[in-house]
């Protein structure tokens, strides 16, 4: 059996970030070759493809997020810039600029340190679960399961901001509408994954004259609760780790800052700096540390997708007058202009 000093399962945007930044003979597994596993809308802060140095991965820059709710349109202009990437692009420069060894095959289970795969098993001392919501390595127990769900395809058509539109209280459903360069990506998402998503957005689709297709969906389920960073030993990043946020189903720039502060991390481990034990215990501290914000978009999802919908149109209309507050404090959540000083302090 081959042996590495570690191992990461999944080469997406958690398990990329967190391979660039660690040394020794690493081995990163997908199903899929780097690139090619898309579920995402890859709307994402500006800052995060600048900070990672991919800045040819932008594909088109948004100034404003617009909701739209009982018939009104409200405008949430931005004091930084969002944008969407080209999720390949972004993939393939993570990994240059790492250095391991990659292997395609699909996971199948654990076994201690064991990764037992199609193409056969691996070993490592370090272990980490970048596999998304399913957890591959470090299956979750149901009651730690709070999901979104959400589906998209992608259309001809050009525009601007970043659209959300909210169905209601009834439904608790949601459609977007993301411009990227001469295509929109458009998708339909359930909070708490209790209602159908893909027939709806195709009536979604209808209502707004797009063209309707039924092909080249992709989609998935969105984690939104903290799941416990450390299992088993095993790392969890990512999804996999319940990064993604409640109500905005934001999941790429939580995944690239704690992978790449667990990168570095286990990179003083590979380097014989700290051991893996006090690694597990900075890593488990420097999630905790997000904690508070994880439960406060917990606490507004449950809240907004409760009360009326006019209540929610007005309390929309009043927040919206204070949009570059709002979103100056929610890009501060994870700050990644100064990255380095995390782990210094
Ligand atoms: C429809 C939709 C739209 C979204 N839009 C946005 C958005 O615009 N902006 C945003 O910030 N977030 C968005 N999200 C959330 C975001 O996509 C996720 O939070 C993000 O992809 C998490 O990254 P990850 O690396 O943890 O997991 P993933 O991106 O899910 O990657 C997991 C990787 O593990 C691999 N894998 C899984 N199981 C196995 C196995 N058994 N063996 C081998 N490999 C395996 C997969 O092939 C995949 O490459 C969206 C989600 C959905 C569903």
């Amino acid at each position: 059996m081959k042996r590495y000093d570690w191992i990461i399962v999944g080469g997406s945007f958690a398990g990329l970030a967190t391979a660039r930044q660690l040394t020794g003979w690493g081995l990163l597994i997908d199903q899929k070759p780097i690139g090619e596993h898309q579920t995402s809308a890859c709307g994402t802060l500006l800052e995060v493809p600048m900070a990672l140095g991919i800045d040819e991965a932008v594909v088109q820059v948004h100034h404003r997020l617009v909701l739209h709710i009982r018939g009104s349109e409200i405008d949430f202009p931005s004091p930084y810039p969002f944008c969407v990437v080209d999720y390949k692009t972004l993939c393939t420069r993570l990994a240059e600029s790492g250095n391991f060894d990659f292997l395609l095959a699909r996971v199948i289970r654990r076994d201690g340190n064991v990764v037992v795969t199609t193409q056969g098993e691996f070993e490592a001392e370090i272990l980490v679960d970048a596999s998304g919501w399913k957890a591959v390595l470090t299956p979750s127990t149901p009651q730690n399961n709070f999901y979104n769900t959400g589906v998209e395809t992608v259309l001809p058509g050009s525009a601007d901001g970043l659209h959300f539109f909210y169905e209601g209280k009834k439904t608790q459903r949601i459609y977007w509408i993301f411009p990227a360069g001469e295509t929109l990506r458009v998708g339909a998402g359930c909070f708490f994954g209790r209602g159908a998503i893909k027939t709806p957005l195709f009536s979604f689709l209808r209502a707004n004259a797009l063209p309707e297709v039924n092909h080249g969906l992709h989609g998935n389920a969105f984690p939104f609760v903290l799941r416990d960073p450390v299992v088993d030993g095993v790392f969890r990043v990512g999804d996999a780790a319940g990064h993604c946020f409640a109500l905005t189903g934001e999941g790429i720039r939580p995944a690239i800052y704690f992978g790449t502060l667990l990168g570095r991390i286990l990179r003083r481990v590979v380097e014989g700096e700290i051991t893996l034990n006090y690694a597990q215990h900075l890593y488990q501290d420097l999630v905790r540390k997000k904690r508070k914000a994880y439960r406060l978009l917990t606490t507004f999802q449950r809240t907004l997708t409760a009360i009326p919908d006019r209540v929610l149109a007005f309390a929309s209309k009043m927040a919206s007058s204070r949009s570059e507050y709002f979103l100056e404090r929610y890009r501060r959540i994870f700050d990644f202009q100064h990255l380095d000083d995390i782990l210094r302090g």
